[in-house]
């Protein structure tokens, strides 16, 4: 399989077309964002961390009977991928307040929620990715209503095995965004990347930060937590 031109460039990722018209390559960056992109950073390491991680939670996840798009790693930072389009919806699942929904209902962090929250945001840079309702997904024609039942669905499903795998390693999964897409046939999967990146995973013994908030809030050593997840969950360190 050959790597084509670049079809787009995101913050954490490349997506480049391939020989194969099914298939694209992904290139995982060290670039770090937050605040949408107002605060920039190269963090050393995090592709090759992420570009790792994301293969190991996806191939776990489709051995648990979630289709995905993940096909195959195939360097330190790259890894092909089936095709999909995706739907501009951030899907964020969550289990413990922390973050935008703490702040919003003026919960503390860390406080365990009474039941799973699945939020939607549109996936929109210029508008700065805001919190959507069924309703507003519906005339924006985002999704169709059957589809939305399918993804919050899936959603939930992903949430209870990540929960279960990140327990046995003695890491809690507070909240995490998901993306899907759809195959041609119009079947919607999951897409996108599952890592510390796209989700707050706290020490279960400590509750020390392993994610990108030791980024976006300044917290120092962003790569030893990435590398720390890694580990974890049964990955090679040497990176
Ligand atoms: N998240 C993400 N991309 C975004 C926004 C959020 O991956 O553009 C993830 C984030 O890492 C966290 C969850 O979604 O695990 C919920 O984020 P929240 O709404 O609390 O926003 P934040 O506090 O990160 O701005």
């Amino acid at each position: 399989m050959e790597k084509l031109e670049q079809l787009y460039e995101g913050k954490a990722k490349k997506v480049f077309k391939t020989s194969e018209p099914e298939k694209y390559w992904i290139e995982y960056k060290d670039d770090a964002t937050a605040f949408n992109g107002e605060k920039k950073a190269r963090i050393a390491g995090k592709g090759t961390l992420n570009n790792e991680i994301s293969a190991i939670f996806l191939s776990m996840l489709k051995e648990k009977g979630v289709e995905n798009h993940f096909i195959k790693k195939i360097s330190a930072t790259e890894q092909i991928v089936q095709q999909v389009e995706i739907i501009p919806i951030e899907v964020v699942i969550r289990n413990i307040a922390a973050g935008s929904m703490a702040k919003r209902l003026g919960w503390d962090e860390g406080k365990e929620l009474p039941k799973t929250i699945v939020e939607f945001y549109y996936k929109n840079d210029e508008l700065g990715d805001p919190m959507i309702n069924n309703d507003h997904i519906d005339i924006l024609g985002l999704a169709a209503e059957q589809e939305l039942v399918e993804i919050r669905k899936q959603a939930l499903k992903i949430n209870e095995i990540l929960k279960e795998f990140l327990q046995n390693k003695n890491i809690i999964l507070v909240d995490f965004k998901l993306e899907f897409g759809k195959i041609p046939a119009g079947t919607i999967i999951l897409a996108d990347e599952i890592s510390p990146d796209t989700c707050r995973f706290w020490d279960a013994d400590t509750m020390k930060k392993l994610d990108k908030d030791r980024f976006r809030r300044d917290l120092g050593s962003v790569e030893e937590a990435y590398q720390e997840i890694l580990r974890r969950i049964g990955g090679s360190v040497n990176v």
